[in-house]
């Protein structure tokens, strides 16, 4: 198939690759030459603008910062629904606002194009390994053309609901991501503090019933102090945005979200915006210092 990609960062450049490695064409597109460049060199095209990349797409994914761009992309002049064929399938992967995905599906239907929102965890490993978790929002037809092209990136695939429902699932993702980072930290302090050896003490964790992916995953680049992102700390507060906005709009508390959304926005207003997300760390540690 011809694939139209738009965003072409951390996460969209492993995918394309993904997807070039399968035998798709890929005509990828982002506003920074560089990545345009690395697209190239992995075998995929790279387009001028965003109407070469979607004027021959069977399939078109975004893969953008936030709403703001994925709006700009889709809706702007010169944007995807200014080009599209009739009957393309747009797949956005960003991590956005519901509300932006349900206008971004009303407003492709009226010009044929079918619309999906299909998030993704797994960072940037997953990326890479093609083994994403992806959750999808909306019409269960275009969730299964959809299929094929996302069996390339994912391994967990999920028809959620309807269009925004992706975005909420994520939401609730990071949200448990967040908390997650926030406790982990405060095991590391702990277990410094008081001499235990931070290595051996969390070892033990990751085995036993507190083990998680980022046990896993972060434990050992947390202890040493790496914080190469990864996801970065900015793209998260974003996401704690999302997750108290739907927790306002759904009418329900969610506290531990509150404050986990705090502690992320001392870890940017503290300068660690561009550090992975796993620099929450760092705020503990300052609270403490
Ligand atoms: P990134 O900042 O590395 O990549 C975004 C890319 O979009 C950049 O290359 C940027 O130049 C490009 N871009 C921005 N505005 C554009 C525009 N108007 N037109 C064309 N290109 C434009 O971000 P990322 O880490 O790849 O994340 C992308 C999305 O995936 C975000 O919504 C993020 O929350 C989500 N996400 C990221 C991770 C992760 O681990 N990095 C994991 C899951 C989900």
């Amino acid at each position: 198939m011809n694939v139209g990609f738009i965003g072409l960062g951390i996460m969209g450049t492993p995918m394309a690759a993904n997807l070039v490695r399968a035998g798709h064409t890929v005509i990828g597109y982002d506003v920074s030459t560089a990545r345009l460049d690395e697209l190239a060199e992995l075998g995929g095209k790279a387009a001028a603008s965003i109407g070469e990349a979607v004027a021959q797409a069977h399939v078109v994914i975004t893969m953008l910062p936030d709403s703001p761009q994925v709006e700009e992309v889709v809706f702007g002049e010169g944007g995807v629904l200014d080009h599209a064929p009739a009957g393309l399938l747009l797949i956005d992967m960003s991590t956005i606002r519901p509300e932006t995905s349900r206008r971004v599906a009303q407003a492709a239907a009226v010009k044929g194009v079918h619309a999906i929102d299909a998030p993704v965890s797994g960072g940037e490993k997953g990326a890479v390994d093609g083994t994403l978790s992806i959750m999808i929002g909306g019409r269960a037809e275009d969730v299964e053309s959809a299929r094929e092209i996302l069996r390339v990136l994912g391994t967990t695939i999920v028809h959620v609901g309807a269009a925004g429902a992706g975005q909420t699932v994520k939401a609730a993702n990071q949200l448990v991501v967040g908390g997650t980072y926030a406790l982990v930290a405060e095991a590391i302090v702990l277990l410094e503090a008081s001499g235990v050896d931070p290595k051996a003490g969390m070892d033990v964790l990751a085995g036993g019933l507190a083990g998680s992916r980022i046990l896993e995953l972060k434990r050992h680049s947390m202890i040493e102090r790496s914080f190469n992102p990864g996801f970065r700390i900015d793209l998260h507060h974003k996401d704690m945005g999302i997750a108290t906005a739907a927790a306002r709009e759904a009418g329900v508390a969610l506290p531990m979200t509150a404050l986990v959304a705090q502690l992320i926005g001392a870890a940017r207003a503290q300068g660690h915006g561009a550090l992975d997300h796993s620099a929450l760390l760092k705020v503990i540690e300052r609270i403490n210092s």
